[in-house]
């Protein structure tokens, strides 16, 4: 195997360890991730909200009944002095009766307060399960796709170490000089240093060779290097 054979070799080598690094950067995996785990945070955080809110309802339902109870105590004892005959005097019985319609009134309000602040918690408890489901799913799929994501990156990994290996044994091949002209080239023309010429038509630049210097290309074995782009040209 000749020194440019070992070099092209080389190059093939290179631009596949090239792509493997370039995907082991931009993986589309990590930006779905970040999506989803940001997806995640804002159901986590509503639905702590809606919880909140939820303990905040059932606070006040408590509340609400505690003073029903106290109102309808107090309604039984008004209404045993009303009709329990103790009290005779017609203002002392009118006074009475004042207190009672006034308490029944009362009673009534807070009812139908309470009968809505239990319907609102029908809505806000089918909230909490829609997003306690929601948020179970994001979670389920942010560890589905970061084991994904471990997997190839551990894949890709070492497919890059054996890559590298193989790109060694070739190296070796190729002379220092020659090597330092390689690197050069491949800073300079986009990883691609080494290129085929195919029916004369250099492949890194996809320019034809004039014909005098594709038939100098044909007679030389040493390095040659396309006029128009400077790659080093194989057969
Ligand atoms: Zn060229």
């Amino acid at each position: 195997m000749s020194e440019l054979e070992s070099l092209y070799q080389v190059q093939q080598l290179d631009t596949r360890i090239f792509e493997l690094r370039g995907r082991l950067e931009d993986n589309p995996l990590k930006e779905e991730l970040e999506r989803l785990r940001g997806e995640e945070a804002e159901c986590a955080e509503e639905l702590s909200r809606v919880e909140e809110a939820l303990e905040k309802s059932s606070r006040k339902q408590a509340a609400l009944e505690d003073e029903i109870r106290s109102l309808d105590q107090k309604l039984s004892r008004e209404e045993g002095k009303l009709y329990g005959g103790q009290v005779t005097n017609p203002k002392e019985l009118r006074g009475l009766q004042a207190e009672v319609r006034s308490l029944k009134r009362k009673k009534d309000e807070l009812e139908t307060e309470l009968l809505e602040e239990m319907e609102g918690q029908d809505g806000v408890r089918a909230r909490l399960e829609e997003l306690r489901s929601k948020d179970r799913e994001l979670l389920a799929l942010i560890e589905e796709k970061s084991a994904l994501l471990e997997r190839e990156t551990g894949e890709t990994a070492s497919e890059l170490a054996e890559l590298e290996r193989e790109r060694e044994k070739w190296s070796s091949g190729v002379g220092e000089e020659l090597m330092r002209l390689y690197e050069k080239l491949l800073a300079a023309k986009q990883n691609l240093a080494v290129v085929k010429v195919i029916e004369g038509v250099c492949q890194g630049c996809r320019v034809e060779l004039p014909g005098k210097e594709y038939d100098r290309f044909l007679r030389t074995e040493g390095v040659f290097r396309c006029s128009n782009c400077g790659r080093i040209l194989v057969r």
